[in-house]
């Protein structure tokens, strides 16, 4: 599928920004997935989307590699200062929201693809890890920092801002295809 056409159901389903990714531009840094294990978005070890239960780095970028199309997507929004955490809350639900849409819509397509995600799965209220399967497998994916991926430096080497200016906020997510 051209990327031309899933950057306009990108559009679509309500991103400020679709761009192409390409996924040559992608280094797999262990010291961004060693961020996870510090658990600062508290997230390690509680979700099948999260590291360990995701795969580990060299799993990740074996996925990755196996892609030579890609695109990226933002969803920019304004605060009232960089303190206004329930703005930032629901501009990143806005952009979860976006991305489920998305991947759907890809999914409905039959596209062969790997999204990389913000932060934690959160389709269900409690994840079933470790102890029951995952209840959505087909809708789960892992973050961009999961599989090692500094966030700014890729939106950099493909050509999209990632700073838009004093007291905005830009979610980013990624999704490699063939
Ligand atoms: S779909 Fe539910 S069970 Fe699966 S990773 Fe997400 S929160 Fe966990």
């Amino acid at each position: 599928m051209k990327t031309e056409s899933i950057i306009e159901i990108a559009r679509d389903c309500g991103f400020t920004v679709a761009e192409p990714l390409d996924p040559k531009t992608l280094k797999h840094l262990p010291e961004v997935r060693e961020m996870c294990a510090a658990d600062r978005c508290q997230s390690y070890n509680k979700s099948w989307s999260c590291p360990p239960a995701c795969g580990s780095l060299k799993e990740l970028e074996a996925r990755c590699s196996q892609y030579d199309k890609g695109i990226l997507v933002q969803t920019v929004g304004e605060l009232e200062s960089s303190y206004d955490y329930e703005a930032i809350m629901e501009l990143e639900r806005r952009h979860q929201k976006n991305f489920q849409k998305l991947i759907r819509h890809l999914r409905e397509l039959e596209l062969d693809m790997l999204p990389m995600g913000v932060g934690a799965c959160r389709l269900c209220e409690k994840c079933t890890w470790p102890d029951e399967p995952c209840r959505f497998p087909e809708l789960v994916f892992p973050s961009m920092e999961a599989c090692g991926l500094f966030v700014s430096q890729v939106c950099k080497d493909n050509g999209v801002p990632y700073y838009y200016g004093p007291n905005t906020m830009a979610f980013v997510s990624c999704c490699l295809f063939k």
